[in-house]
């Protein structure tokens, strides 16, 4: 099956019971069982429920392993995955992960003992550096936020295996259309389905694919036992959301790549942040295991003035937090998404007050040129 074609027939796309094509949203708490333990594969649906299997059915053969689980958000789901590890591992993790994953390491999971080391990790020579005896896992983000650094991401898990460490990889922003970590080595691979997966900023959730039927065990039991389940309307609407992950990624690319262009060709524009640029330092890298560079781009306008400027004048891309949805998004990364993190910490991984991120939607490429070339002016 090629890849549109499995966003659409993979998992389980129709409701055996009816033939619906459409998979039904089943609103249900229990389930009726024909004497104590018959029951037809659904008991309760914190444990399971229909629609949140066939969501979960639907992400496993996108990403191409052997489980996947659905969670209220991102970060429920990169929370769960942590809770596979016991109080005195540790864990490397690239240095400019997710805001969230960032707080919950270093202000929740380190008060029940999990230790976290944050590193570059697009320098294999840095995650080596930090593997301790007690270290049970490597977590990448590729690219990463907002800076759109690039991690190897079969040469990590090699180093991984070797240390017999998990390889855990957060395929956000690159989404399972452009990226399959499992196949490149990972052992598990997460969502923010919030993003593009959903792609139309109207749900939060969290998708999480396991590569083993002993990850996948272990996980169902964490979900199971902590309960941060996805609801089954959420679900529906993310099993809609992927059906049109493929078209909207090639259209996002699409646009991309002009603007892009648009961009690096502008003067008052100091430095593009694209993986997709030949200049960009792990660009081969990116090409190589990934099959699109995707629709986050970084720019620095030179100051926090330069960049207020250009808020205060766009008018299609809209000014928010997240990204991933049909429409254009835009956002000054030190003082939105990346405000907790503290100054001194911000300049260190380069993320300047000018420093402008956007996130391309599926408008006219021409309008979205039109509206940041008069916003520069
Ligand atoms: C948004 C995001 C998360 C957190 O997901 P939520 O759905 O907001 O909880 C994690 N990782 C990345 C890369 C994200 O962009």
């Amino acid at each position: 099956m090629k890849p549109k074609t499995r966003l659409i027939h993979g998992g389980i796309s129709e409701d055996p019971a009816t033939g619906a094509v459409s998979f039904p949203i089943y609103q249900v708490s229990t389930y009726k069982q024909e004497g104590v333990g018959g029951h037809k594969g659904f008991e309760y649906s914190r444990t399971g429920n229909p629609t949140r299997h066939a969501l979960e059915e639907l992400i496993k053969d996108i990403e191409g392993g052997t489980a996947g689980f659905a969670f209220g958000s991102g970060m429920a789901a990169i929370t769960a995955v942590f809770m596979l590890f016991n109080s005195g591992d540790h864990v490397i993790l690239t240095d400019d992960v997710y805001g969230g994953t960032f707080r919950v390491m270093t202000k929740v999971l380190n008060r029940v003992g999990i230790d976290s080391t944050f590193v570059d990790t697009s320098n294999l020579e840095n995650i080596q550096r930090e593997i301790r005896p007690n270290t049970k896992a490597i977590y990448i983000e590729s690219p990463t936020n907002p800076l759109l650094k690039i991690t190897d991401i079969e040469a990590a898990a090699k180093l991984a295996k070797k240390h017999h460490l998990l390889t855990i990889v957060d395929n956000t922003f690159s989404t399972p259309y452009w990226q399959n970590p499992l196949e490149l080595g990972a052992d598990i691979v997460l969502h923010s389905a919030t993003k593009y997966i959903g792609g139309h900023s109207d749900v939060v959730a969290g998708l999480v694919v396991v590569n083993s039927d002993k990850l996948a065990e272990d996980l169902h039991f964490v979900q199971n036992s902590t309960g941060g389940v996805l609801g089954p309307q959420d679900s529906w609407l993310l099993i809609r959301g992927i059906k049109t992950l493929g078209i909207r990624m090639e259209e996002t690319e699409a646009n991309t790549k002009a603007i892009v262009e648009f961009l690096q060709n502008h003067p008052k524009v100091n430095k593009v942040f694209y993986p997709g640029l030949e200049s960009h330092p792990n660009h081969e890298i990116a090409k190589r295991q990934a099959r699109g560079f995707g629709g986050m781009v970084s720019f620095d306008v030179g100051s926090g003035k330069n960049a207020d400027q250009i808020l205060s004048r766009i008018k299609y891309f809209t000014l928010a937090e997240s990204l991933g949805a049909v429409e254009s998004l835009i956002s000054v990364p030190a003082r939105m998404t990346h405000a907790s993190i503290p100054a001194e910490r911000r300049a260190e991984l380069g993320i300047t007050e000018g420093l402008v991120r956007i996130s391309v939607g599926i408008e006219d490429v021409e309008d979205l040129i039109e509206d940041l070339s008069q916003a520069l002016q």
